[in-house]
């Protein structure tokens, strides 16, 4: 069985002070619920403070994002190993990274294998756009991104990832799919083209998340689906008691 997985992704949200109280807020409710795995991803800024609260606790870090070099001219980015020395996980192409930063499948690949290469665990996020999902285009450019971005990765790793299945016009908008259409994507787009890229067995190890407008009211009708692992969180991870009850869903 798939320990479920629940993470919240605060996005470019809370100053070091904010993010002090969010966390203080939440942490007794998150911890309690131990059969899930927990990961928070507040901003570069503040992952050393969260750091230092989640220490003795099995409440997870995770950044947004990162680069895949090691070093060099590149300003503005983190690196693995920065990245590495709080966090046990790593948000990777997000559709917000996608969209506004020239994120592509080539480079989610290329970060997918250095975050591997330092032992941390990858949630990478794929999904459609409005106008591909009204095309009729969702299982084709799901597929895509699922072969893009794991190519050349070990099965080894490849049974560790974290995948979000995250379809654009949900994320932020109030407007989720449905818990049918979300395991539908999951189980016969998502988790079969993970088995056909790695092998069966591996595929049914994969944690993929449904997210998009995942709230406390209807937390448990998606990770009651039976390829939902659970959920990457927006908005409602900025709640504690939204989240701690999404958290609690999970179980
Ligand atoms: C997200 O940013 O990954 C997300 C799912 O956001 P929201 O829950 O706010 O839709």
């Amino acid at each position: 069985m798939r320990t479920p997985f629940v993470a919240g992704n605060w996005k470019m949200n809370k100053t070091v002070e904010k993010a002090t109280l969010l966390v203080a807020d939440m942490l007794p409710g998150l911890e309690a619920v131990r059969t899930v795995d927990r990961v928070l991803c507040p901003p570069f800024t503040s992952l050393m403070v969260v750091s230092g609260m989640l220490a003795g606790t099995e409440v997870g870090l995770g950044a947004q994002n990162m680069h895949w070099e090691k070093s060099g001219a590149y300003t503005g980015e983190a690196s693995p190993d920065m990245v590495r020395e709080f966090c046990a996980y790593v948000i990777l192409g997000h559709s917000e990274r996608r969209a506004y930063f020239n994120e592509t499948d080539e480079t989610v690949n290329k970060k997918v294998k250095a975050a591997f290469a330092l032992g941390m665990t990858p949630i990478v996020c794929v999904g459609e756009s409005l106008e591909q999902y009204e095309s009729g285009k969702t299982e084709a450019i799901v597929a895509a991104q699922v072969k893009a971005d794991f190519a050349g990765i070990e099965s080894a790793h490849a049974e560790k990832l974290v995948v979000a299945y995250e379809p654009i016009w949900a994320i932020g908008t109030g407007k989720a799919a449905t818990s049918e259409q979300a395991n539908d994507i999951i189980k016969n787009v998502v988790r079969k083209n993970l088995a056909s890229q790695f092998s069966d067995q591996v595929a049914e190890k994969i944690r993929i998340l449904y997210g998009g407008s995942v709230k406390s009211h209807n937390a448990s009708e998606f990770f009651g689906m039976s390829d939902i692992d659970g959920g990457l969180i927006g908005g409602a991870s900025l709640k504690p008691e939204d989240f701690v009850k999404i958290v609690e869903a999970a179980t």
